[in-house]
């Protein structure tokens, strides 16, 4: 039997939690307990982060392997994994910059879904430019820390466990910059949800107010944090990346709709061949990029990231063709799609500052102005 019907074998026959459902890369509040059951029975069957080497409890799983996986479970309408930011982001950055306490405290509670992680990066005045973050790390004569400042747009604040926080520990620019591992329930720390406009509150502000950190809760060394913020943006634009395999689900999903609408003309048919075929170049350049580039940083990412989030947009914005007049009157998952597919062209890095990556990195252009 193949990897792939291993997985599908395996998804056709393992009892789920109840309720859970394919919510994305990062859970509601209310999907949490379902992902962290869910995490579990995917580790106890060693389908949980397949990507990781296997001295870290991974399966080192092939990119044919990881894609099958990901097209099964969006197949199969459940999540491939309890939330995006543990297994894909600081699970490899541990790896990559952690003590070795960190990983053997962490990694295991990733993996198995004990432990659900934000990643604390944004704030109001610091998106797309990462590196004018002001929340502030201050060390006290003992070598602890104490944390003051806000953040926003935090995915899943509200039920996390543990965050990674992007902090100015030093002077102004990328050199001042640490990062911190952060237990959620630390006295100082007020999480608010955020409204959005699909009803649905999935990120937060997230306020630290004097918020004491020890000195082990530095990831890598104080300063070097630019180098760890990188790295996790890179593994994000990778995981972001990794969507595109799960897209043809959303394309038959589109169809069938459009079908029972009536609304299936030679028009919606050329556009749905049409995001067909972007999705398949797409699969195909998520392989190419995670076979050949090593360096999760590297500009190939951004250009999958750019690629998959506005092909995820423009499949999502087909279903008002679908639908017709229907979007207006019902309450269905295509509408929610299409609310959240633009989304997707800002978190993780706007395609704005995509392009300009590309422009600047692969093509050679001259420098945007800063
Ligand atoms: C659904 C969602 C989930 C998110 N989850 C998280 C999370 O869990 N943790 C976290 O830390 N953050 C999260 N974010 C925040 C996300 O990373 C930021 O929204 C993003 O980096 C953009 O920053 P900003 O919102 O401050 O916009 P800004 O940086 O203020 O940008 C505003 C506009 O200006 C454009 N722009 C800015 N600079 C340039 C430039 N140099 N050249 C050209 N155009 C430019 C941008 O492209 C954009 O169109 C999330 C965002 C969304 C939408």
């Amino acid at each position: 039997m193949s990897f792939r019907d291993d997985v599908a074998s395996f998804l056709a026959t393992t009892p789920r939690p109840e309720g859970l459902h394919d919510y994305g890369p990062t859970p509601a509040s209310s999907d949490v307990a379902a992902g962290r059951r869910w995490q579990r029975t995917l580790a106890e069957h060693g389908y949980a982060c397949l990507h990781w080497p296997r001295e870290h409890g991974g399966s080192d799983a092939s990119v044919a392997d990881q894609a099958a996986f990901a097209e099964e479970c969006a197949r199969a309408g459940v999540p491939r994994q309890l939330s995006m930011v543990g297994p894909d982001l600081v699970g490899p950055v541990l790896m990559g910059f952690g003590s070795r306490t960190q990983q053997d405290l962490h990694l295991p509670r990733i993996r198995d879904g004990r432990d659900l992680w934000c990643q604390l990066f944004s704030e109001p005045g610091a998106g797309s430019d990462l590196a004018a973050v002001t929340t502030r790390a201050i060390r006290q004569p003992d070598g602890s820390w104490r944390i003051r400042g806000q953040k926003v747009w935090t995915s899943a604040a509200d039920s996390a466990d543990l965050g990674l926080l992007l902090a100015r520990s030093g002077g102004p620019g990328p050199g001042g910059l640490s990062v911190f591992v952060v237990p959620m329930a630390n006295q100082g720390i007020t999480v608010r949800p955020l409204r959005q406009m699909d009803g649905e509150s999935k990120f937060n502000e997230v306020f630290l107010d004097d918020v004491v950190l020890h000195a082990d809760q530095v990831v890598g060394t104080p300063g070097a944090g630019w180098q760890v913020a990188k790295a996790t943006l890179g593994r994000e634009r990778l995981s972001l990346g990794a969507n595109a395999v799960g897209m043809f689900e959303s394309i038959a999903e589109l169809e069938t709709a459009a079908a029972e609408h009536g609304r299936l003309d030679d028009s919606l048919r050329d556009e749905i061949v049409k995001a067909w075929i972007r999705v398949w170049l797409m699969r195909v350049t998520w392989e190419r990029a995670i076979e050949e580039e090593t360096d999760p940083s590297g500009a190939t990412f951004s250009v999958l990231k750019l690629l998959t989030s506005e092909t995820y947009r423009d499949i999502a914005d087909l279903g008002g063709a679908a639908l017709g007049p229907a979007a207006l009157e019902e309450e269905q998952p295509l509408v929610k799609r299409m609310l959240v597919g633009h989304a997707q062209t800002i978190l993780g890095g706007t395609s704005e500052i995509q392009r300009t990556i590309l422009a600047e990195r692969i093509l050679g252009l001259p420098r945007a102005p800063r």
